[in-house]
């Protein structure tokens, strides 16, 4: 299909005074990167633009108090952001940052052509400043007395003790929050934005758009209800992009009315990168572009209303044509907050688990429509029980069953079956739905079909029964196969939006390159017959109930099993002899299956042997400990591991993300006795 349709994808620019948590992700980061990388695969012109909001009070308030420069806030959480993403595999076109001077000239570009135009007025405030400081305290840098409940502590823009929300002016015995200085009141003279004056012209705007969230619909009848009134876009602040006109030193950009042209410069980077330099124009100013704003439900109003009646006043820019806005995902009933302790962090996630059990357990809950749940419990759930049992379990038993009776090989399809045929009219129709389903922002129920076809396939692999039937019609079972790794190849696709490492896993086993795939092969998964497989791997390793403990938990519980022993935390030398230490060579080892962490370890203690299992595999390959010597605790009662018998523990010093195994200094006896 030839069009000269192209869609810009955004997602809100995170504000760097923060370390991203999943509720970010659920909100405004995951379900565009999903869309993008559908859109892309049915061959349509995308580019994905974000980057880091780096100005605001907020980040010259952090900087002060820590005692540092603005510029080492934003460095600190714009490239520890930039990764969790990358981490997540959210693969932004470009992640640009508002600090960079593309975005500053592009801003004040903007400024300039409202100004020029007469659109912007000033208007002179009260406002406090102090004398000490030389500089006017914007509301977050001053704090006094609640004029409505008496909290001695109330912030310059709301209450935290009863919630009000005030103004600087209002508070009784307002100080500066950064030297304690009692303010003075002076006038200050800031350039305005006539909102107002757009109400209409965006009801207008607005009337024509369909297929816009509820949720965003209702948020945008309580504003235009209430009435637009004027905003000011200018501020008394160092840090930001400075006013471009004489006379008005000291006083930047209101952040709001900065960060989202951040948008257009980040898109002007991204072409500036590609050698393109007009190539932006393409996006921004054609009407055939379908700009899709991305965010969470806190961001409505600057998205929906603010920024286009920004770009209805600058002239030549296209409109949104949806805002696909979620709710917010609450982890344990409360809203995620770093200050309360109860977010999960990026970068904390993703050091323990894969990418796409993340991706597929936040996709399954996304807060769509209203604020959602997420637990650990969940991820393990939705991890083990999901993609595990039904998707890895797929396509394990038929690559499985496919080395094991036809020599690794893509078996020959001689027939074709109703069942079959039935089979691939389902895959075929539910990728039209699963694709349909994301067209229309609806990640979370295309998720749910994309699972309906591993489960089909399940259906499909237990009813033709081809262990029974490799026993009496080898050729028949080989088409069954092979209609069992076309499916492969079909999940392969209509999974690579969700779970993009699991999709390149399962076509690296058919030997499909990734490069061309496209939405279409998952309704004519074509692989040739005879071609050998790659070699098969655990997809989605299950997670054990400890590794999703949170940390403190498990703090607790070994401090609590440390007291337990003695109230001074000292032993006896009869404690001590108690256990038994020996050397132990091992002669054996091999990963568990299914498991991240445990290795199976058979053993060499004096003339017995015995088999342990050890939680070490994320530092020690099986091969590297055949041979050693190591120091076990030799009368440890059996436990089991995941089904696993473990007759002993042997010993490791452990240091942050280090571990190292005890041995003995020289060649001794396995079975000689440690003290
Ligand atoms: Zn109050």
């Amino acid at each position: 299909m030839q069009n000269n349709q192209r869609y810009l994808v955004t997602a809100a620019l995170p504000y760097a005074n923060n370390h991203l948590h999943i509720g970010h992700i659920a909100g405004a980061y995951l379900p565009p990167d999903i869309y993008v990388r559908y859109m892309r695969m049915k061959g349509e012109d995308v580019i994905f633009i974000c980057g880091s909001d780096e100005h605001g009070t907020a980040i010259e308030m952090a900087a002060i108090q820590e005692g540092i420069q603005p510029r080492e806030i934003i460095d600190r959480y714009h490239f520890s952001n930039k990764k969790a993403f990358e981490d997540l595999r959210i693969d932004f076109d470009i992640y640009s940052r508002t600090s960079n001077e593309v975005h500053h000239k592009t801003a004040q570009e903007f400024f300039l052509n409202l100004h020029e135009k007469g659109i912007l007025f000033t208007k002179s405030e009260k406002q406090l400043y102090s004398e000490k400081e030389k500089r006017f305290l914007a509301d977050r840098f001053v704090t006094g007395t609640c004029p409505n409940c008496g909290y001695e502590n109330a912030r310059g823009d709301e209450c935290e003790n009863c919630g009000s929300n005030l103004s600087p002016l209002e508070l009784i015995n307002p100080r500066s929050k950064i030297t304690g200085d009692t303010p003075v009141v002076k006038e200050s003279t800031h350039f305005h934005f006539p909102l107002d004056k757009y109400q209409e012209k965006l009801e207008e705007w607005l009337k024509s758009k369909n297929g816009w969230k509820q949720n965003v619909m209702n948020y945008i009848k309580g504003w235009m209800k209430t009435g637009l009134k004027e905003r000011a876009i200018t501020r008394d602040l160092e840090w930001g992009v400075k006013v471009p006109l004489e006379g008005y030193d000291g006083k930047v950009l209101y952040v709001w009315f900065d960060a989202p042209i951040g948008y257009i410069s980040a898109t002007k980077e991204l072409f500036e990168l590609r050698g393109d330099a007009d190539g932006w124009k393409r996006y921004w100013l054609d009407n055939d572009t379908k700009l899709i704003h991305f965010i969470g439900k806190d961001n409505i109003v600057f998205h929906t209303i603010i920024f286009p009646a920004m770009l209805m006043a600058h002239g030549g820019f296209i409109l949104p044509e949806n805002v696909p806005a979620n709710e917010f995902l609450n982890i344990g009933g409360q809203k995620q907050s770093k200050s309360r302790g109860t977010g999960i962090l990026v970068k904390d996630i993703v050091a323990k688990f894969s990418a796409d059990s993340v991706r597929y357990a936040l996709a399954a809950s996304l807060p769509e429509n209203r604020d959602s749940e997420f637990s650990w419990e969940d991820l393990q759930a939705r991890n083990n029980n999901e993609l595990a049992a039904i998707l890895g379990n797929f396509v394990n038993r038929t690559v499985v069953f496919a080395k094991n009776k036809f020599g690794n090989k893509i078996a020959d399809r001689t027939e074709s079956t109703p069942e079959s045929e039935d089979l691939f009219r389902y895959v075929s129709s539910q990728a039209e739905l699963t694709g349909k389903l994301i067209e229309e922002f609806r990640i979370k129920d295309a998720l749910s079909e994309a699972m309906n076809v591993a489960r089909a396939a399940n259906k499909y692999f237990n009813d033709t029964e081809p262990w029974k039937l490799i026993k009496t019609d080898k050729e028949k079972c080989g088409s069954i196969i092979n209609d069992c790794l076309r499916v492969c190849f079909s999940l392969a696709v209509i999974f690579r939006p969700f779970i993009p490492g699991a999709s390149d896993k399962i076509l690296g086993i058919l030997g499909i390159d990734t490069a061309s795939i496209t939405w279409k092969d998952a309704s004519n998964p074509a692989i040739p017959a005879g071609a050998e497989l790659g070699e098969n791997m655990i997809l989605f390793p299950l997670i054990e109930d400890e590794e999703i403990k949170p940390a403190e938990k498990q703090k607790e519980e070994v401090t609590s099993s440390a007291e337990d022993k003695t109230e001074d935390g000292l032993i006896t030398i009869d404690d001590f002899r108690k256990v038994q230490f020996k050397v132990a060579e091992v002669l054996e080892c091999e990963k568990v299956e299914n498991s991240r962490k445990l290795l199976k370890l058979r053993l060499k203690v004096g003339d017995k042997e015995k088999q342990i299992v050890s939680g070490i595999s994320e530092y020690y390959k099986p091969e590297e400990l055949i041979g050693r010597l190591i120091i076990v605790v030799d009368n440890l009662k059996p436990s089991k591991l995941m089904g696993i018998e473990s007759h002993g523990m042997l010993l490791a010093a452990k240091s942050g993300k280090e571990l190292k195994l005890v041995t003995v200094d020289g060649n001794i006896a396995p079975g000689a006795e440690v003290n």
